[in-house]
């Protein structure tokens, strides 16, 4: 079965997804114009590859990237609590302003952890981008370091989304839009 047929809707399409990353970039770069040395940008992978590659690619800045690796959802679509960081950056983020990126904010543990650990490192300022940002499940109210500041692509309603980076089991990030699956392919 093709893999279009396995999508019960598109809640964003690549139009619509490309016009909305334009719209961060530019943001971001003009918030960060003045900022020496210049921003680390940190992917949290594997869910943001796609969203961290489109971004850093329209920002109209000198950046340096990194990724980091969480994970929190197992083969399921309900979020283990505890996520794991699984592996550590390369760049000295000490006195760096870092943005954080990631591909949807949950409950917020997550986000949370990385600060954490970005402050503990020394970050001058975290900021977080997601692309997609779910407010009705917050658990854990991050804080943000610094002047750090909160960027996000689209809130999105109640659904457990695929696409664009994001997996169901480590199958659909393929997809370049985002949606809802068929409820017969959750299982
Ligand atoms: P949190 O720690 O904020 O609860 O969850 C964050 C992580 O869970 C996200 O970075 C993402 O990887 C995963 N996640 C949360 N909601 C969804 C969703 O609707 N779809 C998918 N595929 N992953 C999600
Ligand atoms: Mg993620
Ligand atoms: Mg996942």
């Amino acid at each position: 079965m093709a893999l279009d047929c396995h999508i019960e809707k598109i809640l964003w399409n690549e139009d619509q997804i490309s016009g909305r990353v334009s719209e961060l970039a530019a943001q971001i770069t003009e918030d960060f114009r003045s900022s020496s040395p210049p921003p680390v940008f940190v992917g949290v992978a594997i869910g943001a590859f796609l969203f961290f590659a489109d971004l850093v690619r329209k920002i109209q800045l000198p950046v340096s990237v990194d990724f980091v690796r969480a994970q929190s959802y197992g083969h399921g679509t309900y979020s283990n609590e505890s996520p794991v960081i699984s592996s550590d950056l390369k760049i000295d983020v000490q006195g760096r302003h870092v943005v954080l990126v990631e591909d949807i904010v949950d409950t917020g543990h997550t986000v949370s952890s990385l600060i954490s650990l970005l402050k503990a490192k020394g970050a001058s300022s975290v900021s977080v981008c997601t692309f997609l940002d779910k407010p009705s499940r917050r658990k854990f109210n991050f804080q943000l370091v610094g002047e750090g500041k909160f960027y996000r692509g689209f809130e999105c309603p109640n659904y457990f989304v695929v696409g664009y980076g994001m997996d169901f089991a480590e199958l659909y990030r393929n997809l370049p839009y985002i949606g809802v699956l068929k409820p017969e392919h959750y299982s």
